[in-house]
């Protein structure tokens, strides 16, 4: 903890601005801590954010190809991650559906047994839960009423839900789009509008109606003073004043990551650095630090137990469909067709048909090369007997209009590993690889649960190329990586969220994330750095205490 507050820079430097992050600055200015937070995507506001996906450089986030959005696509070999990039992480790109998981995903996995986590946890789930103004969804778009009558011609209709969303929706009967003052923090937050149900979460909410960070922690972290840094990089994080396990503070270095040659690279001090980069990005920062004698001691569970929520991407288009399936919030509804498995229904804004170009006609049968060729014998059928229709369902034209996607989840236990190596696509340098057993991208309850929901909708089910051409499953819950554990024999940091060989170093984003949780894991991401925060003790000089 800081003793002479001036002889740094700041006190803690938080690395990334999503969940993890947000709820660190937030706490710890609270506290009365100096803070800074680096995050390597731009700031947005409601006027930059896209129409649609055909803005490719304002949605996609590829700096070194020109392109400066906030969302980010990651292929692995097991597995395509979906993942944001912006200050405020992940919210801005997410569907803000926010569940907490079943109580029994704390009795397994690597965190079991370190805590009372079932009772301590509650309490934080309610912060987090208040802190991101979840409400359950009360509005209920066309897709969401084709997934309650799925669920009920299979016989699961008492399963079927609307979901819990961080969504600021109008009263009813009102029409949405209204602009009111804030509504969640005794008018400390900013002004906000009532959601006008155009299906457009995932692109960013260009209504401010959704419950992203930068309008709740991060917001008013910086309106208590943390420094946010946009499109600044992390590259490097050092002990310094020669205490290597990082007890006399750290360095860290920075460079511009939107620009290609001056990339002014920079130098802050700090007692305290919490990685919050996202499972990805600080396994990736720490691999990097391990190997470059930065932070040697860092545990050699290091990529390991990465877990995905096991998730399958499939669906239904209905070419002509007279009901326009985009409207409504991104994911309003779900049903558990089992104990184990959990679907939503979700949806991009009408116009945004660029997902269209990963969708193809759902393949039943384990994957391999059986599947490859039923696929093609598949599609070469539906050509033959109804070319019109086939050109129809995959021209990308309409796609949102026409398409609900049904996110599948499961409990199940499944992981891979990430290692640093050079690949041998891409000799020149160290990447993330992954390794281990596939991830099942065959779900065959959910397959069924597609073609019924086709049957329902008078469409066809869909599913994604990568599943069906290489067999890897996409996923935008890429969780562990550096996993809460008794020991670094078994994980990287301990049930406080410390690294384990270090002072002063923490880790609270999806990469400590210890077990499958079979739900969307943001509410958990936050509630985990809620109870990490709240190990850190009050600087005595704490300013006027911002709301809870
Ligand atoms: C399309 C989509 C929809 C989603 N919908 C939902 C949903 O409805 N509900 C839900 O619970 N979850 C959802 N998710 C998942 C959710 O976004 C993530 O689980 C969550 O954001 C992870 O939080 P985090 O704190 O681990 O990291 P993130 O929120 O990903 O934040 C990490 C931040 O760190 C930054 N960063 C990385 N490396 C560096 C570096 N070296 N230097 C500086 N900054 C760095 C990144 O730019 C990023 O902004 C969705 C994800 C996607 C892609």
């Amino acid at each position: 903890m800081p003793q002479h507050e001036s002889q740094f820079d700041f006190d803690f430097i938080i690395i990334g601005s999503g969940f993890g992050g947000s709820v660190s600055a937030h706490r710890l200015v609270e506290k009365g801590y100096r803070v800074a937070v680096m995050e390597m995507g731009r700031r947005w506001s409601a006027n930059d954010l896209p129409r649609s996906s055909w803005l490719i450089h304002r949605w996609f986030w590829r700096p070194k190809l020109g392109l400066r959005g906030f969302f980010n696509m990651r292929l692995f070999r097991h597995v395509t991650i979906f993942h944001g990039c912006a200050v405020g992480g992940g919210s801005i790109t997410y569907a803000a559906t926010l569940l907490p998981p079943p109580s029994k995903v704390w009795e397994s996995g690597s965190w079991a047994g370190l805590a009372d986590w079932n009772s301590e946890m509650s309490q934080h789930y309610e912060t987090a839960a208040r802190m991101l103004g979840v409400r359950e969804n009360s509005i209920i778009g066309p897709a969401d009423r084709l997934l309650q009558r799925t669920s009920e011609a299979i016989g699961c209709g008492q399963r079927f839900f609307p979901t819990y969303v961080g969504i600021l929706e109008p009263s009813h009967g009102e029409p949405g789009g209204n602009a009111i003052p804030d509504p969640f923090f005794n008018g400390e937050g900013p002004e906000r509008t009532t959601c006008t149900a155009c299906g457009g979460c995932i692109m960013g909410c260009r209504f401010r109606a959704k419950n992203t960070l930068d309008l709740n922690y991060l917001y008013l972290a910086e309106k208590h003073g943390a420094r946010v840094f946009p499109e600044t990089r992390v590259v490097d994080v050092r002990p310094m004043n020669g205490a290597s396990d990082g007890s006399a503070g750290y360095a860290v270095r920075t460079i511009t990551s939107t620009a290609w040659i001056r990339r002014r690279p920079l130098r802050f001090t700090c007692q305290n650095v919490i990685l919050s980069a996202s499972s990805l990005g600080t396994m990736e920062l720490l691999f990097h630090l391990r190997e470059n004698g930065a932070l040697p001691a860092i545990s050699n569970q290091l990529g390991k137990h990465v877990r995905t929520n096991s998730e399958s991407l499939i669906g239904a288009r209905v070419p002509g469909c007279r009901e326009d399936l985009s409207q409504g919030i991104a994911i309003g509804s779900r049903v558990y067709i089992d104990e184990q498995t959990h679907i939503e229904a979700l949806r991009y804004p009408r116009g945004s048909d660029t997902m269209s170009f990963l969708s193809t006609i759902l393949t039943d049968s384990r994957p391999g090369s059986r599947r490859i060729v039923l696929w093609l014998r598949n599609v070469l059928a539906s050509l033959l007997r109804r070319p019109f229709k086939t050109f129809r369902l995959f021209q990308p034209f309409r796609w949102a209009r026409e398409t609900v996607i049904l996110v599948c989840m499961q409990a199940l236990e499944g992981e891979i590993e990430m290692h640093w190596c050079r690949p041998w696509f891409w000799p020149f340098k160290k990447l993330l690889v992954s390794r281990g057993d596939k991830v099942p991208t065959y779900i065959p309850q959910a397959n069924e649960f597609a073609k019924k929901f086709a049957q329902v909708a008078g469409g066809t089910a869909m599913s994604t190329l990568p599943e069906i051409l290489f067999d890897v499953p996409g996923t935008a819950h890429c969780l562990g990586g550096c996993v809460i554990a008794d020991s670094p024999a078994r994980g990287v940091v301990d049930a406080q969220q410390r690294v384990f060989g270090y002072k002063n170093l923490y880790i609270c984003d999806g990469s400590v994330v210890s077990a499958n949780l079979g739900v969307n894991p943001s509410l958990t991401i936050t509630a985990l750095t809620e109870r990490a925060m709240s190990f850190i003790p009050h600087l005595s000089k704490a300013p006027p205490s911002a709301p809870q």
